[in-house]
């Protein structure tokens, strides 16, 4: 069990005692991070590599608003939840990049492709997990190893994606585990 997941029984039992002084429904109202945005791991190569580094300074000045997920270059990049194609452009910097609109406020972020899915446009639907693109390395990551940048965004500002991509690692990775027999349940 990580470190969340130690902090988090005492919290909800800690929520759900003073949601039964206050008010009966308080302990389900109020969501723990990654509760009401259930991310599905956005690459589909599973060695895929990423680091926690969302806000750590760039050598330009600027702030890295997201997170680097490296894999092979042309590997898919799916839709990380369901939501509609908010952009599909090229710009200096992200090079080829896709955004995506979701519920609740949330936006999810896929710059520097090496190319878009066939035939995406904006305003399509896409349902989590559909192809969006493929890894590469356009707009300044030109010369880098393959990566897809990765930023979620709520209410129109970047947060931290590392929790929402790690929790979803961790669910694909248990979920071909699952698939391939290799665990005590079903
Ligand atoms: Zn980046």
């Amino acid at each position: 069990m990580d470190r969340w997941g130690k902090l988090q029984t005492p919290l909800v039992v800690a929520v759900a005692l003073l949601g039964g002084i206050i008010a009966p429904n308080v302990a389900l109202a109020m969501a723990l991070p990654g509760d009401e945005f259930v991310l599905t791991f956005p690459q589909l190569d599973p060695d895929t590599k990423f680091l926690s580094e969302y806000g750590v300074s760039k050598p330009d000045g600027r702030t890295h608003r997201g997170v680097d997920m490296f894999a092979s270059r042309g590997s898919e990049v799916v839709a990380g939840a369901d939501g509609f194609v908010q952009k599909v452009q090229q710009g200096s910097r992200a090079g080829l990049y896709i955004v995506l609109t979701h519920a609740d406020g949330y936006e999810s972020w896929y710059l520097h492709l090496g190319s878009f899915a066939d035939g995406i446009e904006v305003g399509d639907p896409v349902a989590a997990g559909d192809v969006i693109g493929y890894v590469g390395s356009t707009g300044n990551a030109a010369g880098t190893s393959p990566h897809t940048h990765f930023e979620i965004h709520r209410n129109g500002r970047p947060i931290d994606p590392y929790p929402f991509l790690r929790a979803s690692f961790e669910r694909w990775v248990l979920s071909q585990q699952i698939e391939a027999g290799e665990t005590p349940f079903r």
